[in-house]
C-alpha cells in the first residue's frame, strides 16, 4: 500500500511540474483572422496602435507568454501615450496591458500545446487525479479501523509549517498572483480546458474557467480523502458532500449552462457582501438589460441576504452556510483541513480577528450604499468621493488579495480559514446573527472533558473548545462555523452541535481559571 502511495505522489508531482511550467512555455503567432478580430473590435479606435500592433506583433513568433506579454504593453503604451499627447482622449485603450496580452496570447497560440489540448489535459490535470488518488486511496487500509485519524500531524513536514509546507504555500501564493495580476501566464492553461469549456457554455476557458475547474477538480479529490479520514463522523460525509455539491452544480456548471442559454453569468449561492460587486452599477444593468431572468436574479440576490440567510441562521446557525454550501468555506474544509491546526488560538488573533471582520463588513456596507447612491442618482463622485476608486480598492485589496492570494495561499502557515476567520463580511454578518438572534450551540458534556485539547487543535476558527468544554458550557461564538471537526475529534463524545429553544442557550458558567486570579494574592491579603 505504501508503494501504491508513493507511486502516486511521483505522478502526481510530474503532473503538477508539468502544469507549474506551462505558463512559460508555448508557441504564438497573431495571424490574418485572429488580427482582424482584435483590431475589429469597437472599443479600439486608434490607427496607431493597430500600425503598432502590425509592425510588432503581427505575424512574429513568440516563445512563450515572457516574450509576447512585454510586446504587447509596449504596443499598447506607445499608442496610450501618444493619443495623451494629443489628447485624443475617444482612441486611449481603457484595457489594462496584462488584459490585452492575455486576449491576444488567447487568440494567437500555436504549436504544441494549443494544437494538443487532450493530450496536455490528460499530462497536468490527468496525472494530478489520477496520483493524488493513488496517493490517497490506500488510506482506507492504512489508516486502520475508522477513528480519529491525526497521528503525527505535528511531525510531517507538509503540516507542521515545514518545508513542504512553505513549498505549497509560495505555489499557492503564486498561483493566485498570475490569476489576480497576470492572467496573461495562463493563457495555456485555458487551452487545456477550452473543450470543457465550449461544451458547457460555447465559449473558449479564460482563466477564471480555469480557476473555476480547478477549485472543483480539487474540491473533489480532497473531499475522497475527507470521507476516508472523517469517516467514523457521519455528518463530515453528509457535509462535505454538500459543498461538493454546490461548488460542483452552483458554482460552476449552472452559471456556465446560463452563459450558452443568454443569461447572465451567476452563482445562486453567493450572497452579498460576499458577492460584494452584486449592487456595482455595471451588475445592475447588466441585470436590468437581461429581461425577466435578470430581474428575478436581482430580487434573489436582495431576498436571499435580507431574508433567506437570517433565517436559516436562526434556525440552524451559520453552518448552513460556511460549511455546507459556500465554495470559500468548500475549498478549507477539503484542500484545507490537512491544516486546521494552525489556526491561532491566542486573545491578540481574536482581538484582531474582531476589528478585521467587521471593518471589512463596514467597508462593504459604505462601498455598496456610495454605489447604490451614485447609481440612482447618476452620478460618479458621491461627497467627493469618487466611487469607483473605492470599487477598486476594495476588489483589489479584498477581493483579490485578502479572499485569493491570503485567504487561499497562507493555508499551510495560518490555517484553512484565514478569510473566513478574518475577511468575509458575510461571515460577520452571519455572526451577528448566529450570536444573537439564533437556535444554534454546541453543547458540552463537561464532566466527560479528559482537557487533551484536540477540539480546541483542530478548531479552524482558533476557539478554545476546550475551555468551555472543561466548563460545561455551551459555545456560542459568532465565529463558529459549524464544522463539526470539534466534535469529530474528541474521543470522548463531549461536544454535540444543536440547534434548540433560545432559553439557556448561552449559559456562562463562572469557575476560576489559572489566569483569573493569583490565589497566593488573596492568601496574603488575609
Ligand atoms: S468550534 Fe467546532 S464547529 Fe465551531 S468552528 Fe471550531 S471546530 Fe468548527
Ligand atoms: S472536549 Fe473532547 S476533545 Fe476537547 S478537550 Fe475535552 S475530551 Fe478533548
Amino acid at each position: 500500500m505504501k508503494a501504491i502511495k508513493h507511486i502516486g505522489l511521483v505522478i502526481f508531482l510530474i503532473g503538477l511540474a508539468i502544469f507549474t511550467a506551462l505558463p512559460l512555455l508555448g508557441t504564438f503567432k497573431l495571424e490574418a483572422p485572429a488580427f482582424k478580430e482584435i483590431t475589429g473590435d469597437k472599443n479600439i479606435k486608434s490607427e496607431f496602435f493597430i500600425q503598432e500592433l502590425k509592425d510588432n506583433v503581427y505575424n512574429k513568433t513568440f516563445n512563450g507568454m515572457q516574450e509576447l506579454s512585454p510586446a504587447v504593453a509596449s504596443v499598447l503604451e506607445k499608442s496610450n501615450a501618444y493619443h495623451i499627447k494629443n489628447k485624443e482622449w475617444d482612441k486611449k485603450i481603457y484595457i489594462s496591458p496584462s488584459d490585452m496580452a492575455t486576449k491576444i496570447g488567447k487568440k494567437s497560440g500555436t504549436g504544441f500545446i494549443a494544437n494538443n489540448k487532450g493530450l496536455m489535459w490528460l499530462l497536468t490535470f490527468g496525472l494530478g487525479i489520477i496520483g493524488a488518488l493513488l496517493f490517497i486511496l490506500p488510506n482506507v487500509v492504512l489508516l486502520g479501523q475508522k477513528g480519529i485519524k491525526n497521528d503525527g500531524v505535528y511531525h510531517e513536514s507538509s503540516t507542521n509549517r515545514g518545508w513542504i509546507g512553505w513549498m505549497v504555500f509560495i505555489f499557492l501564493v503564486s498561483f493566485y498572483l498570475v490569476l489576480y495580476f497576470a492572467s496573461e501566464y495562463a493563457t495555456n492553461w485555458t487551452f487545456l480546458v477550452d473543450p470543457i469549456s465550449e461544451s458547457l457554455s460555447g465559449n473558449p476557458a479564460g482563466h477564471w474557467f480555469v480557476y473555476g475547474f480547478m477549485y472543483c477538480v480539487v474540491m473533489s479529490v480532497m473531499a475522497v480523502r475527507m470521507y476516508i479520514k472523517y469517516r467514523h463522523n457521519i455528518y463530515q460525509v453528509f457535509r462535505t458532500t454538500s459543498v461538493l455539491f454546490f461548488q460542483i452544480v452552483f458554482a460552476f456548471i449552472i452559471p456556465e449552462i446560463m452563459v450558452r442559454l443568454q443569461m447572465p453569468y451567476y452563482d445562486f449561492k453567493n450572497a452579498f457582501p460576499l458577492d460584494y460587486d452584486f449592487f456595482f452599477q455595471w451588475n445592475l444593468k447588466d441585470l436590468m438589460n437581461s429581461g425577466g431572468i435578470g430581474l428575478f436574479i436581482l430580487v434573489w440576490g436582495i431576498v436571499l441576504t435580507l431574508v433567506i440567510v437570517p433565517i436559516m441562521v436562526y434556525f440552524f446557525g451559520k453552518r448552513w452556510y460556511c460549511s455546507w454550501v459556500c465554495g470559500c468555506g468548500g475549498l478549507a474544509e477539503t484542500l484545507g483541513d490537512p491544516y486546521r491546526q494552525h489556526s491561532s488560538k491566542s486573545l491578540f488573533s481574536w482581538k484582531v480577528e474582531r476589528y478585521l471582520i467587521h471593518t471589512v463588513l463596514l467597508f462593504a456596507v459604505v462601498m455598496t450604499v456610495l454605489t447604490l447612491f451614485s447609481f440612482f442618482a447618476e452620478t460618479g463622485t458621491v461627497l467627493g468621493i469618487k466611487v469607483s476608486g473605492i470599487q477598486n480598492v476594495y476588489s483589489l485589496l479584498i477581493g483579490s488579495i485578502f479572499a485569493g492570494v491570503i485567504g487561499t495561499g497562507f493555508y499551510p502557515i495560518f490555517g484553512n480559514r484565514v478569510w473566513c476567520r478574518f475577511g468575509c463580511p458575510l461571515a460577520a454578518y452571519l455572526g451577528f446573527v448566529q450570536r444573537f438572534k439564533s437556535r444554534f450551540r454546541i453543547t458540552t458534556n463537561g464532566g466527560q472533558c479528559i482537557s487533551c485539547g484536540n477540539c480546541s487543535t483542530y478548531c479552524e476558527q482558533g476557539i478554545d473548545v476546550r475551555a468551555y468544554a472543561q466548563k460545561g458550557e455551551n459555545i456560542v461564538r459568532s465565529s463558529c462555523v459549524g464544522c463539526g471537526v470539534c466534535s469529530a475529534v474528541c474521543p470522548r463524545g463531549v461536544l454535540k452541535l444543536e440547534n434548540g429553544p433560545e432559553e439557556r442557550r448561552i449559559n456562562p458558567t463562572e469557575i476560576l481559571l489559572g489566569n483569573d486570579v493569583d490565589l497566593m494574592d488573596l492568601l496574603n491579603k488575609k
